[in-house]
């Protein structure tokens, strides 16, 4: 496929000027290291040494700046290889001249093809991992099967809820493939149904267009039903956001629970009430008010309340920083805040405000807290470090005079793996602190 597409490739100027600069390298940098390869089997791009993010550790994403030529005639969805201006190579990718990130970096060197034998292979190693842990710890029926850059596969996720499984693509590099990732699936798990979402996002940042629809088979006719943490949740897929439950925080459900005491607790941005539910099931929190913007959510919430039975939790339809403003106003008291907001960092240029957003969150919870109370905080804003959220909570303390100790600094749960070449990706964070 790849040198097909490269036979389509008309070279041009730009192209011929970016491969005749390394052979003025070539009898330097051919003593150390030489990877330029006049007959190419895949276009081979030139990078610009001292702005490619990429070589600070074959990071996964290279960027328009970072190509010698950004203007290269070549289609997206074409194989390339990345050289050096020395000749030396960095590894190979897919190219999307329609995208800021211009090329995804998947090998670290040119001996292996990008082919489909690859993209099985990283399949399999994704699923075997989470075979893995489950054979050590416990099955579940809802999980991340393929977590993008965490698992090699840069621009897919794949989510399995039962019997069905969605494919989210987060770029345009994978998508010439996505039947062969659906075959897979089907041969892997027979499911009864594959769903396909490309959000509004990345649509318009890879130009694709945007999708939410069945890729195959037959879709259920009303809510699945999975078990996390003991707990039972009907997960509409019709109506969901994202791939339809945010399996990532499964893990901090739980840690949240070991940690709630009796009293009452305020759920911040529940969605279908995740860690509401949770703490119904493991704690003796009395009576607990959930709060989200989305009638659709706190729909879902409330029937997940009554597949399980529990007492009722009070659900309110709000804006999260209107509500907790109107709480500090009336002198209310939690013994446990959760805030869940959601992104509010898409970009660099976005962080200075999500910080200033996330404080006065994080402020006005402090200040509706008992002495002794628990906040569960977090931010899945990636732009947004661990260290600055750390930080801004120092500034509420400081503003508030209550000293917040940081019991657990946790991240997304074990099916969400980090490629420590692509931090940014470790986008969640989920601090447990303990208020005085
Ligand atoms: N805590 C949830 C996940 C939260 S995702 C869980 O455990 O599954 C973020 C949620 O914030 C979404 O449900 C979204 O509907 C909600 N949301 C977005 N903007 C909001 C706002 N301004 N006020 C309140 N909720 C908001």
């Amino acid at each position: 496929m790849a040198s097909d597409q490269f036979r389509q490739v008309e070279p041009g100027w730009p192209f011929f000027v970016a491969s005749v600069k390394p052979l003025i390298f070539r009898p330097i940098a051919g003593l150390f290291h030489y990877d330029y390869d006049p007959m190419p089997d895949y276009p081979q791009i030139f990078l610009n040494a001292k702005r490619s993010h990429a070589l600070d550790g074959f990071h996964p994403w290279i960027l328009d700046r970072s190509v010698i030529d950004p203007t290269l005639p070549l289609p997206p969805g074409t194989i390339v290889d990345c050289l050096l201006p020395s000749g030396a190579s960095l590894g190979r990718g897919i190219y999307n001249p329609n995208s800021r990130i211009r090329i995804r970096l998947y090998q670290k060197t040119l001996a292996e093809d990008l082919d489909e034998a690859w993209l099985l292979r990283q399949l399999e190693r994704a699923c075997n991992l989470r075979n893995f842990w489950m054979s050590r710890n416990h099955n579940l029926d809802a999980l991340r099967l393929v977590n993008s850059e965490g698992d090699g596969l840069s621009g897919v996720i794949i989510d399995r809820f039962g019997d069905c499984v969605v494919i989210q693509l987060t770029a345009y590099a994978l998508l010439p493939w996505l039947d062969l990732i659906a075959d897979w699936i089907e041969s892997k798990f027979a499911p009864q149904a594959i769903f396909l979402r490309i959000d509004a996002a990345t649509a318009k940042q890879e130009g694709l267009e945007s999708k939410d629809e069945l890729l195959r088979g037959i879709p259920p006719t009303g809510p699945l039903q999975i078990v996390e943490n003991s707990v039972k949740l009907a997960i509409d897929l019709s109506a969901s956001q994202k791939t339809g439950y945010y399996l990532d925080q499964r893990a901090n459900r739980a840690a949240a629970a070991r940690w709630i005491e009796a009293g009452p607790l305020l759920d911040v941005c529940c969605y279908v009430g995740g860690f509401s539910l949770a703490a119904r099931q493991w704690t003796p929190a009395t009576e607990i008010t959930a709060v989200d913007s989305s009638l659709r959510a706190l729909e879902g919430a409330e029937r997940n309340l009554q597949l399980n039975g529990f007492p009722a939790i009070d659900f309110v339809q709000a804006d999260c920083f209107d509500y907790l403003e109107h709480l500090v106003s009336e002198n209310a008291q939690f013994q446990t805040v959760i805030l869940d907001p959601p992104r509010m960092a898409s970009h660099r240029g976005q962080v200075a405000a999500a910080i200033r957003a996330y404080h006065r969150l994080n402020l006005n919870a402090v200040r509706i807290l008992s002495p002794g109370g628990l906040l569960v905080t977090c931010s899945c804003s990636g732009r947004v470090s661990r260290e600055d959220f750390a930080g801004l909570l120092g500034a509420v303390s400081r503003k508030t005079k209550r000293r917040l100790q940081i019991l657990e600094s946790r991240s997304a749960d074990f099916d969400h793996p980090v490629d420590t070449t692509c931090l940014e990706s470790e986008y969640l964070k989920c601090l447990i602190c303990r208020v005085e």
